[in-house]
């Protein structure tokens, strides 16, 4: 899993104008549920979207989101809208201090990134060929 309940991810979002002109910017979202269903593509990621940030593809979150992707109802009626790890994004925040692991992608709770090289769990650590 790439984010968390909770996270915050600041998303690059890209205009378009004319035929090529294209201009960048941010809008911080919050990551609130997901969607695991469909077993054959990648982890979709629904995000809250405060309603002074201007995101693409957004939609109402309904019953039906509540239900499947087990959100949080104080969410229901607010907007949002799906990203995936492929998203681009400047930024994420996550909820916890911690690190993923660069090998297995675990999220180690109060874990800190060490001054030279990726972070490895320590699973991965003691067995590197697990
Ligand atoms: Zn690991």
């Amino acid at each position: 899993m790439k984010y968390l309940i909770g996270d915050e991810v600041v998303l690059k979002i890209s205009d378009t104008f004319g035929y090529n002109d294209t201009t960048y910017r941010s809008a911080k979202v919050q990551v609130i549920g997901y969607d695991m269903s469909d077993s054959s593509s990648y982890v979709q990621y629904l995000c809250y979207v405060p309603p002074y940030e201007n995101v693409p593809k957004t939609f109402i979150i309904n019953r039906t989101h509540i239900k499947l992707l087990e959100v949080d109802p104080k969410f229901l009626g607010d907007i949002g809208c799906f990203i995936t790890a492929f998203t681009e994004t400047y930024k994420h925040i996550p909820t916890k201090e911690g690190v993923s692991c660069d090998r297995c992608n675990e999220f180690c709770e109060g874990a800190q990134l060490p001054e030279e090289g990726p972070y490895h769990c320590r699973a991965c650590r003691e067995n590197p060929y697990r």
